[in-house]
């Protein structure tokens, strides 16, 4: 029987498994087959304290998870397959295959990222269509490409795609960007950058790899195609809750609902990082939270006796 079993490996699971870890508790750690989470499909972080240099995604998850090793957390590189919240302790099924218990659960599943929901992208995701810039902008070397969105994420992927691409449009389905000033900003100046607004993407265009798109024009209501060769959706993220979906308070939209710190109407149960965050999605928050499940565990385990 485990103290605490922590699903999800990014800096929400990896922040806590340090401090469940420091606090003796010899927490587990089932880190998901993509361990890591989102910042191991970014680049450079600039924003997360302590680095004023930056630094890249990929080596802070490093960095934090070879922190929690040292203090005696356990990985195992899996997929949890189902978990029973109904009875105490906690039942966490591996890969289907083997069930492991736990005194107390955080979950730090994190969310992935939408897609439009066109039989087109689905197609031809992995043959032009791609939701991480990070993983693929480099097979389109000097080709033209097409970011989808309006936030923060269409902004970055498309700034480091202009290291690649020949130009990068953002096709947004508005005429007013979600994102950041700042980033905002960063995209506006750079010149292989340009923008095409209230287009919807109707459909992907090409047989066994994009060639193009079609876009819709909402405001005049015509359509136009568009060369490129890679299509980068970025318009959002869901929750992965799906495992709990049933046995845990969610929101309408799937997120973990979580309340006295990182609590959710399961005694015994937290959630921390953006499994339970629609608002504030950073690796900064992510990590704080995680440092707070990791205390309220603590608390429940210690009052429990
Ligand atoms: P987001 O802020 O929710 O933006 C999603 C964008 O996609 C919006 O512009 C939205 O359009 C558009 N969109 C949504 N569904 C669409 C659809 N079906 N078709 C076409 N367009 C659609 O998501 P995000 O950009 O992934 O950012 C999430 C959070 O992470 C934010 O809090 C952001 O600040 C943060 N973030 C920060 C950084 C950074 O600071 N370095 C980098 C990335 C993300 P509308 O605007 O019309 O709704």
């Amino acid at each position: 029987m485990h103290n605490v079993v922590i699903i999800g490996s990014g800096p929400a699971g990896l922040t806590a498994a340090i401090y469940t870890a420091r606090a003796n508790l010899s927490p587990l750690m089932i880190e998901g087959s993509q361990a890591g989470g989102q910042l191991t499909l970014t680049t450079d972080v600039e924003n997360f304290p302590g680095f004023p240099q930056g630094i890249m995604g990929p080596q802070l998850i490093q960095d934090m998870r070879a922190q929690a090793e040292r203090f005696g957390t356990a990985f195992q590189t899996a997929d949890v397959t189902k978990v029973d919240l109904n009875r105490r302790p906690f039942a966490v099924t591996i890969n289907d295959e083997e069930t492991v218990q736990a005194r107390s659960l955080i979950i730090s599943t994190g969310a992935s990222a939408n897609l439009l929901g066109l039989d087109s992208e689905s197609r031809l995701l992995g043959h032009g269509v791609s939701t991480c810039a990070t993983c693929d902008g480099f097979f389109f070397r000097g080709q033209p490409i097409v970011v989808i969105g309006g936030g923060d994420s269409a902004m970055e992927e498309a700034t480091f795609l202009t290291k690649f691409a020949s130009h990068v449009t953002i096709v947004h389905r508005r005429d007013k960007l979600r994102a950041s000033k700042i980033m905002q900003d960063k995209a506006m100046k750079n010149d292989k950058i340009s923008f095409r607004w209230n287009s919807v993407v109707e459909e992907v265009l090409g047989d066994d790899v994009v060639t193009g798109i079609r876009l819709r024009d909402a405001v005049a209501n015509d359509t136009a195609m568009l060369d490129c060769k890679g299509v980068f959706v970025a318009i959002g993220h869901t929750p992965n809750t799906q495992l709990f979906r049933g046995q845990i308070d969610t929101d309408a939209n799937g997120y973990i609902q979580t309340t006295h710190g990182t609590a959710t109407n399961v005694p015994g149960v937290f959630a921390a990082g953006d499994v339970q965050d629609p608002h504030y999605r950073q690796a900064i928050t992510a990590a704080g939270t995680g440092c707070m499940a990791a205390m309220d565990a603590e608390r429940f385990l210690e009052a429990e006796g």
